[in-house]
Order: C-alpha cells, then structure tokens, then sequence
C-alpha cells in the first residue's frame, strides 16, 4: 500500500516547560481536505508551525512516505507543502499582482505567467484589482489573495490557518468552495479552524484538538453528528 500524502505522529511542540502540542498523530489522504478544530488556545496554530518547520517539534513527519522532520522550512515547501498563515501576511505596500508573483519565487522567473492567469481565472476579483495595493483589500479579498500566492508555489498540501477568521458568513461559504474546488483539482488540505460548522461542510475528515492533545476524530458527517461536537463547537442547530 502506498503511504498517504501526508502524516504526522506523535508530533509534541513545547514553549520551555509548557507543551502546547501532545503527541498528534493525523493523516492527509491525496486529495482531501482534513480539519483540525478547536477553540482558542487548542494548540492548531502551534501544530501547524511544527507541521511546517517553522517550530521545533518532536516526532515524525512524513510526506509520501518521506521523513520532513528535520528538513527546513524552504525545503519542505520544495516537497510541496504550504502554510498560510492566520494574519495572511501579504505585502500590504505591493500590488496584488506583485504579491502572486512573489507566490513563485521557488521558481526564479522559469514558469510563473501560466500560473497568473490560471489564478485570476480561479480568483476574477483579484484580477480586476491586479493592480491595487494588497493592504487596500477587504479581508475577504485579502483571504483570497493568501490563497493564490501560496497556489502561485503549486503545493500539493495546503495548510490554512482559520481563513474564515474575521470573514462574514457569505465570504467564509465562498473561501471553503475555493477550497473544495482545489480539492478537486488535486490540491489536499489541511484546514485549522475555529468554525466547526463551515470547516466540516468541506472537509473530508476531522479531528479534534483540546489542550494540544486529537480528543475526537472521524469522518466529518460523524463529528456533525456527535452530540459532544454539536455541544461545544457548533451550538444548538
Ligand atoms: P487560537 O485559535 O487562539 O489561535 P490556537 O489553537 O491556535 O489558538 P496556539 O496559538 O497554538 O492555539 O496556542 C496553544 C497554547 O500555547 C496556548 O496556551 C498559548 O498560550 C501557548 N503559546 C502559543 N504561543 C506561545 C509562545 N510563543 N510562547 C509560549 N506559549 C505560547
């Protein structure tokens, strides 16, 4: 059997004596979306740093098999993993053109042009705002645009960081079909949130994450129907 695209065991980040992150072990199919929910503090935006090496973790992380543990950051996004993070991190003084370009750095000028116009045909409004300063944007906007430049880099996984953060409802419904969509062209994901209900309408697959530690996990028809998820992240239906 081939490995999964993605897994990571026993994963345990700590600040000094605090760990925030308690032996995760999850799994990333090749084209699916998994959640990771949790309330403030669970730990999501901690394993995601570890997933992608921006903080030290103990444990294994493996990409098709391939071990990333001790691999740089720039070396994982090289095997195909991205990370968006929750405050998008775009240059608010550049281009929403520019900050896509940027998007393809790892490819140093070779491709890049296709990529552009694949993405203002995934994202229309971005490429009728292609020349407006990234840090005018509405959040809705600014979501979008962390999407493309991390598509810009062709990830094979992508990790968000609570995109629906901040966003009105009719905004949130619209990044997670962004979502499912690059699902269906062959892109997996790996979705943190805070919003149970709208992360578990894309996702394949979820887990639950309380005190650092995966409390629940299942199928994401499963976690809608369980009482103890309904209770404590979704609230009354
Ligand atoms: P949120 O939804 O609020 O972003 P989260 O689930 O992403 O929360 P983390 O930000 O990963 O949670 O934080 C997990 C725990 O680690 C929290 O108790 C937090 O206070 C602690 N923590 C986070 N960053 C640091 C740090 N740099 N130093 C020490 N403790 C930290």
């Amino acid at each position: 059997m081939s490995p999964p695209l993605f897994e990571a065991r026993d994963v345990r980040v700590a600040y000094g004596k605090v760990e925030a992150v308690r032996g995760v072990l999850l799994t990333v199919p090749a084209g699916r979306v998994v959640t990771v929910l949790g309330a403030n503090g669970a730990g999501k935006t901690t394993l995601l740093n570890a997933l992608m090496g921006i903080l030290p973790a103990r444990g294994s992380i493996r990409f098709e098999g391939r071990d990333l543990a001790r691999l740089p950051v720039e070396e994982r996004v090289a095997v195909g993993l991205s990370l968006i993070p929750e405050r998008r991190e775009l240059f608010g003084s550049m281009s929403v053109e520019d900050n896509l370009r940027l998007g393809a750095f790892r490819f140093r000028g070779r491709g890049g042009g296709g990529d552009l116009d694949a993405m203002f045909a995934l994202f229309p409004r971005l490429k009728e705002r292609r020349r407006q300063l990234a840090g005018t944007l509405s959040g809705g906007e600014r979501q979008m645009l962390a999407m493309a430049r991390a598509l810009m880099g062709r990830p094979r996984l992508l990790m968000l960081d609570e995109p629906s953060l901040g966003l009105a409802p009719l905004v949130v419904a619209e990044v997670m079909r962004k979502v499912a969509h690059l699902r269906d062209e062959g892109v997996a994901a790996l979705l943190v949130e805070q919003n149970a209900r709208a992360a578990l309408q894309v996702a394949d697959y979820g887990y639950v994450l309380d005190g650092g530690a995966v409390v629940l996990e299942g199928p994401s028809a499963a976690l809608r129907a369980d009482e103890r998820v309904v209770e404590t992240y979704l609230g009354v239906l």
